[in-house]
């Protein structure tokens, strides 16, 4: 057997109450790859996020990462297994320097507090020195050196978007699940994110599952993309597969 997918998301179906929020969705990212995941508003995108880092129970189905069953595992294994995520909506701490930040994605539970489990940030033991030498190239690579000793709430919109994505990458990740990286962002901007996307995963060597509204960020990032609908994946191809495929369009119309 070769090498296990990064993730493998397989008929999973969730519940809140009444309401079914995942149907049998059923997503896969190959190591290496770059998936889009997209859908109408209420698809079930960010509950899918949420039941890989294993924030949300799921009624049945399964989920692997690298081949590992996470469902058996708490949030912090989860992390522990090379997942890094960011958030629909931005979120920093605001009072601290952006260095500190970025080093939140190496010292759960030290800085940060229950931020940092509540992210789901594994347990890493490196020496201090060793963590901030990390955390300043991440900075450099991410064009925010020249704020890294600015209080994080001061940041322009466009740097925080780079500065969550640091602190994703401090843990090293094998899979980077990104929710709506280019949400607020202008047209200029998402063009630039995409690029620096793309020359990250040059030099770190990660597979993304990427839920993203903007469809110049999805043609531009995306090697595949899984489409959902009410919960259901109803198409996987390229991005202009699906864009052309009909139930996709009829997707979207329909729930416009
Ligand atoms: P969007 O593109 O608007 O972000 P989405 O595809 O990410 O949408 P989800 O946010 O995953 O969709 O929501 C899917 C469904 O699950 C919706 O009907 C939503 O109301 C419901 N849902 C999500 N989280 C919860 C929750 N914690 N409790 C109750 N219902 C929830």
């Amino acid at each position: 057997r070769g090498t296990p997918p990064a993730l493998s998301i397989l008929d999973v179906r969730v519940e809140f109450g009444g309401i079914i929020a995942l149907d049998g969705a059923t997503v896969g990212v190959a190591p290496d790859q770059v998936m889009g995941l997209i859908g109408p508003n209420g698809a079930g995108k960010t509950t899918l996020f949420n039941c890989v880092s294993r924030l949300y129970e799921v009624q049945s189905g399964s989920i692997e990462v690298h081949g590992t069953d996470v469902l058996a595992r708490r949030p912090d294994q989860v992390a522990g297994l090379g997942v890094a995520r960011t958030f629909q909506n931005v979120g920093v701490f605001p009072t601290e320097t952006v260095l500190d930040n970025v080093l939140v994605g190496a010292y759960p539970r030290t800085r940060g507090g229950m931020w940092a489990t509540a992210l789901g940030l594994p347990s890493i033991r490196r020496s201090e020195r060793t963590e901030r030498e990390r955390a300043r190239a991440l900075l450099a690579e991410l064009e925010l050196t020249a704020y890294a000793d600015e209080v994080a709430g001061q940041l322009p919109f466009g740097s925080l978007k780079r500065l969550e994505l640091a602190r994703a990458l401090m843990m090293e990740p094998r899979l980077l699940m990104l929710d709506e990286p280019a949400n607020g962002l202008t047209h200029g901007e998402v063009l630039e994110l995409a690029e620096l996307v793309r020359g990250l995963r040059g030099s770190h060597g990660f597979a993304v599952l990427l839920v993203e509204h903007n469809m110049d960020m999805v043609a531009s990032l995306c090697d595949e993309v899984t489409v959902l609908e009410l919960g259901r994946t109803i198409a996987v191809g390229t991005p202009d597969q699906v864009r052309s495929d009909p139930r996709v369009i009829e997707a979207y119309l329909g729930g416009a």
